[in-house]
């Protein structure tokens, strides 16, 4: 039996893995020819997973289940929700992304805003590859972010959102929960980029550790930390929580000329609040140990 059949969570595992061990596009585009990501965490969720219904109240009614955007990239086929499984994936930022942007307090060094820019291009490059091995074995499969019907939207709730959350996916497959600063907390940290393909073959789902969606962060849990608090450079991290448009408008222009000036290609990052925090390479001791 072939192993998409017999073990296909291991199967889709080992196409992220030699992804990343052995594409020349996973690079900085430094001149060293540094990687983007070394590691991974791989998860799945089925399509027909209540939590995918819940998030159109939580992120917003546009917010699409797997059965929708599987439906609008295959019209033609038809499939029910539990023939679906989301593969989402964790590229947590190497030792040397970090260690660079924890020296930083206004601006992002030059290999996070590399990562930023060039990882997200990996990334971007890594979900057309599992999609094409994946069609090639025969099995529909879409990249929901790469779907020319994804859209940004507003929110009353988040000021504004997105017809598929990368996030959203990665805490459905059981990759981790969200912290004050609104980044996902994973067993690798906080510190990563991730990404998602919705196919039609059954993969058993990831247990979910959690049943609370900030169940890492230590200031939901006890008050404690707020680190994040701190880091941010322009303030957009309280106890309230994440102002993104605070946020957004350091990212685009200020980090962005920055950038440009000081590193010589266009790009934009920041990241502070996830480097140089307990939750930073992950999940802060306070929880594990609790
Ligand atoms: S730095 Fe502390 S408060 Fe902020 S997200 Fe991480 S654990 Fe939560
Ligand atoms: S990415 Fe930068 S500006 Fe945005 S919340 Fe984090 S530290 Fe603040």
């Amino acid at each position: 039996m072939e192993e998409s059949l017999r073990d296909p969570g291991s199967w889709i595992e080992g196409i992220i893995r030699d992804f990343l061990k052995g594409s020349p596009d996973n690079t900085l585009q430094d001149p060293t020819g540094e990687k983007a990501f070394e590691d991974m965490i791989v998860g799945f969720s089925s399509g027909d997973d209540p939590l995918f219904d819940a998030y159109k109240e939580h992120v917003g009614p546009f917010h699409w289940t797997p059965w929708e955007i599987f439906t609008r990239t295959f019209p033609e086929r038809v499939a029910a929700p539990d023939e679906l499984t989301v593969i989402s994936w964790i590229l947590p930022q190497r030792e040397a992304t970090k260690a660079d942007n924890r020296k930083e307090e206004r601006y992002p060094s030059e290999r996070w805003a590399r990562a930023r820019i060039y990882g997200e291009e990996v990334n971007v490059k890594l979900r057309k590859q599992v999609v094409a091995v994946l069609r090639e074995a025969g099995y529909e499969a879409v990249a929901p972010m790469l779907s020319p019907q994804w859209e940004r939207k507003k929110s009353d709730r988040f000021t504004f959102a997105s017809t598929w959350s990368e996030r959203h996916a990665a805490y459905a497959s059981g990759l981790g929960t969200f912290g004050l600063c609104d980044g996902l907390i994973t067993p690798k940290g906080k510190a990563m980029r991730t990404g998602s393909v919705v196919t039609r073959l059954r993969i058993p789902p990831t247990s979910r550790p959690y049943t609370e969606h900030h169940a890492y962060c230590l200031f939901f849990k006890d008050g404690s930390c707020g680190e994040c608090i701190a880091r941010c450079p322009v303030g957009a991290i309280s106890k309230r929580g994440h102002d993104k448009l605070k946020c957004l408008s350091h990212l685009r222009p200020t980090t962005a000329d920055y950038v440009k000036a000081r590193y010589h290609f266009d790009g934009y990052g920041c990241g502070l609040c996830q480097t140089k925090v307990p939750c930073e390479s992950g999940i802060p001791e306070g929880i594990l140990t609790s």
